[in-house]
């Protein structure tokens, strides 16, 4: 049975970019169908991704701190983990946000449809759902059909080698764990397991873990890791086999060639664009060579009515990104004069300590040959930090020489990922030196530290040792 409507929007993905871009253009009084093959709305992010991920790595960060407290001279007995209900809070906490969102949904009068979404021609889709059919007439459509885990050619079918969503299932904790991969998937999910009690090995192709960050922020995390978990860097698999009491893995790096076996190996090198199997081509869009759909900064691919958004459209794929491009895409088919050009995309690395950076790297400042001033205050000299066992950590911040205004931050420390905003706020608002060590900050906080690297680069500082004349 076919059944036909029209709408102005049809939205092609529930996740964080296409639910963000259904109930904006609802809200802008357009009508809006939202098509999703899954049951439940909020994409990866919050299935199979953001919030179950950081579920777990709170549990997991709790274990370690209790550890780590006795150096305070506080000391508690081995955890007991019930891996059943640490499971069920994580599927609770997702239950949750998730039934929220369909809330969300029936309040704005949207249209929603369950089945898989295929363009039929450039105004309409058909969505499947069993035997029956609904063809969705629009005026303007916005992809947002997410991404998926890139699978190592050549890895076995077996079901002790992992993804992401296998691992943030927790059936086992495998004794042994091999994770390809040092970025940020890898080490979140290294912490997981480590502090459930597998022994970690992780294999990194390039020479540092989470290749885009600075090396000096990794530095802090890398030293405490390399302690806990086997770091191979500059490191490649070769080959990966099934037997019966383990998952063989050889690779070969700096360290020469090894063959090791593996209660479970997560494969987390990156992932790739959900832009096959939607009939795209009938609807006169070509993905690039790397499966991403292009769009100029208001969304629109190369069908203007046809906007796409998120993972689908390129890196970073990160779920703020996703939300915000929703919306732009959503107020430009309502009209408004909306595009997408931040000033930065922050990242963050939720691991322990936490990394967290915004504008431009130090590398990236240096490729671009930009004459800039850093101030860089060690945590080491906080108040705060000594007193809550923080020291591991540093946070960094850049300013042009020219314009004197900051460029790019980053923070690697207990709740870095928090810290960084300030300096998001700062680069959006044209801030420089002066304008952050003049901004009182609190005492004692973390936060307190960016004002110190401000200070380091106006002179003002009196926290650490004089600095030069200028
Ligand atoms: P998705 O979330 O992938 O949603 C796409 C949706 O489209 C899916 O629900 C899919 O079922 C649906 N779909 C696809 N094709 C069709 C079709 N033809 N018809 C109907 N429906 C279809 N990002 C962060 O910012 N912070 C984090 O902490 C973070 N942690 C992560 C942890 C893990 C383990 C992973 C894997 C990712 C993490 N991410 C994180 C990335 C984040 O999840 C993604 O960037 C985000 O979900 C992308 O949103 P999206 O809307 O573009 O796509
Ligand atoms: P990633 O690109 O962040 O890291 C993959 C790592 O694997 C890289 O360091 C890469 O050099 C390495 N690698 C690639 N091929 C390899 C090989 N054959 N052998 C060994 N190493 C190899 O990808 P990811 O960690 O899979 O994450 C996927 C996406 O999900 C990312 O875009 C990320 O932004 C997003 N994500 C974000 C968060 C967060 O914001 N906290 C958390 C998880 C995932």
């Amino acid at each position: 049975m076919t059944e036909k409507i029209s709408v102005d929007v049809a939205v092609l993905g529930g996740g964080p970019g296409g639910y963000t871009a259904a109930f904006r253009a609802a809200d802008l009084g357009l009508s809006v169908c939202l098509i999703e093959q899954n049951e439940r709305l909020g994409g990866v992010c919050l299935n199979v991704g953001c919030i179950p991920s950081k579920t777990l790595l709170h549990g997991a960060i709790i274990i370690e701190e209790a550890q780590e407290i006795a150096e305070f001279g506080i000391s508690f007995g081995a955890p007991a983990i019930d891996l059943d209900r640490f499971r069920s809070k994580k599927d609770a906490v997702i239950k949750q946000l998730t039934s929220g969102l369909d809330g969300l949904c029936k309040a704005r009068k949207i249209t929603r449809l369950t089945g898989r979404g295929v363009f039929s021609d450039k105004h309409s889709l058909a969505v499947d759902k069993g035997p029956e059919q609904t063809q969705v007439q629009f005026g303007s459509c916005i992809i947002a059909t997410g991404s998926r885990p890139f699978v190592l050619p050549g890895s076995p079918d077996d079901n002790r080698i992992w993804d992401s969503t296998d691992a943030l299932e927790l059936s086992v904790v495998p004794k042994r764990l091999l994770i390809i991969g040092g970025g940020i998937i890898g080490l979140e999910m290294a912490q997981v397991y480590h502090a459930l009690g597998s022994q970690i090995t992780i294999v990194e192709m390039l020479s540092q873990l989470i290749p885009p960050a600075d090396k000096d922020l990794v530095q802090p995390l890398f030293l405490k890791l390399k302690k806990r978990y086997q770091i191979l860097t500059e490191t490649k698999v070769t080959a990966i086999k099934a037997a019966k009491k383990g998952i063989q893995v050889s690779y070969e790096g700096a360290q020469g060639k090894e063959t090791n076996e593996y209660d479970a190996v997560l494969v987390a090198v990156g992932r790739r664009a959900n832009s096959e199997g939607l009939g795209l081509e009938k609807a006169g869009i070509v993905p690039n060579g790397r499966g991403f759909i292009e769009v100029n900064d208001r969304q629109q691919t190369s069908e203007p009515h046809i906007y796409a958004i998120g993972d689908v459209v390129g890196d970073p794929m990160l779920a703020h990104k996703a939300t915000h491009q929703g919306k732009v895409a959503a107020e430009v088919i309502a009209g408004h004069k909306a595009a997408f050009t931040p000033m930065t995309i922050p990242s963050v690395a939720y691991t322990s300590p936490e990394i967290a950076w915004m504008g431009l790297t130090e590398k990236e400042a240096k490729e671009r040959k930009i004459d800039f001033e850093k101030g860089k205050f060690s945590w080491g000299a906080s108040g705060r930090a000594l007193s809550s066992g923080a020291t591991n950590g540093s946070t960094k911040a850049l300013f042009d020489k020219k314009t004197g205004r900051i460029i790019g931050a980053g923070i690697c420390g207990a709740n870095a990922g928090e810290l960084i905003h300030e300096a998001i706020l700062a680069l959006e608002m044209g801030a420089d030196a002066e304008d952050i060590s003049k901004t009182i900050h609190a005492h004692p906080t973390l936060a307190e530290t960016f004002a110190f690297a401000a200070e380091m680069v106006d002179g003002s500082i009196t926290d650490a040792m004089p600095q030069k004349k200028k």
